[in-house]
């Protein structure tokens, strides 16, 4: 199992465990195309850890399934009316395996509910639904966001960076997670979220999600992550563009792609800077790599 050198700010430095997660799956008990015994043995051959299965108002028994070593999460993806008709998705992570709120009535009942029995909820996809930022912000109670959906690609609107950004400027303190959605086999193993956990245990890994102690990938990965009162300080997988994505027109770059024009990149493994020289108010790191493939980190609150 992997691990990382992890603090956030206010915590104490120390070694995680790193778990590989998809946290937004579908099966064949709605409208996927694997059954729940294929995706395990799909994500455990990729070297995933955690599942958690989510199909469209339906639950699944993970209990009875057999995760082959992975730790499986109970989940369901809601469906009420959100504004102007569109109907929301929202992505309920850790529900009991007999939630009985499949079919609510608006958007903040089925987050209610969820966060109630002991879920995390995060606004799946808004660019794909056609969600703007203040309408997502009309939910309370979400943890975040999906900031990257692999299934989404199909019409090219797999990323919601723009989304997240301008929900935290207006002072949201969201979280945001990568996930395939996967619903067929071009769906599989293109973002994934990185939870930096104290333990396996189903507990520690809901708090880790809870807590936002994990970040989001579709290949870089942070081996330390470490900010305390005076500065950050990260190492991670060789990379070719970092920044620190600051609010509004805020931000520090770290490296820039293409330093000596088309065709060229630079190469950035870590970084050490003084929160004092860090965006002021929030941010959050965001790394890609030389194929292109992102790495976000969650907000960093410097106030
Ligand atoms: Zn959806
Ligand atoms: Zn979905």
């Amino acid at each position: 199992m992997k691990k990382i050198i992890y603090q956030e700010k206010g915590g104490s430095v120390g070694e995680r465990i790193v778990l590989k997660a998809n946290l937004h799956t579908h099966t064949t008990n709605t409208d996927g195309l694997f059954s729940p015994a294929q995706i395990i043995d799909m994500y455990k051959d990729a070297g995933y850890d955690v599942i958690a299965f989510t199909d469209h108002s339906v639950l699944n028994k993970v209990s009875a399934y057999d995760g082959k070593g992975m730790r499986l999460i109970s989940g369901v993806e809601l469906h009420p009316f959100g504004p102007r008709g569109i109907r929301w998705h929202i992505l309920a992570v850790g529900v009991p395996e007999d939630f009985p709120h499949l079919f609510p009535e608006t958007g903040q009942e089925a987050v209610d509910r969820a966060v109630e029995a002991g879920a995390v909820v995060f606004c799946a996809h808004p660019y794909w639904c056609g969600f703007t930022p203040d309408e997502v912000m009309t939910l309370a109670n979400i943890s975040g966001i999906e900031v990257y959906n692999t299934s989404c690609r199909y019409i090219g609107k797999e990323f919601n960076m723009y989304a997240w950004d301008s929900c935290l400027d207006a002072g949201k303190k969201y979280t945001a997670i990568a996930v395939d959605d996967i619903h067929a086999m071009h769906d599989f193993c293109g973002g994934w979220t990185m939870i930096c956990a104290e333990s396996d245990s189903a507990e520690d890994v809901m708090k880790a999600l809870k807590n936002g102690d994990f970040y989001s990938t579709q290949g870089p990965e942070f081996s330390k992550l470490v900010v305390n009162d005076v500065f950050i300080e990260a190492e991670f997988s060789e990379c070719a563009a970092a920044v620190l994505v600051g609010r509004g027109a805020d931000g520090r770059e770290l490296l820039v792609e293409n330093p000596d024009g088309p065709g060229t990149c630079g190469v950035i493994s870590s970084f050490k800077i003084a929160l004092s020289d860090c965006p002021k108010g929030l941010f959050r790191i965001q790394l890609r790599d030389a194929n292109g493939k992102f790495c976000w980190s969650n907000p960093v609150y410097n106030q």
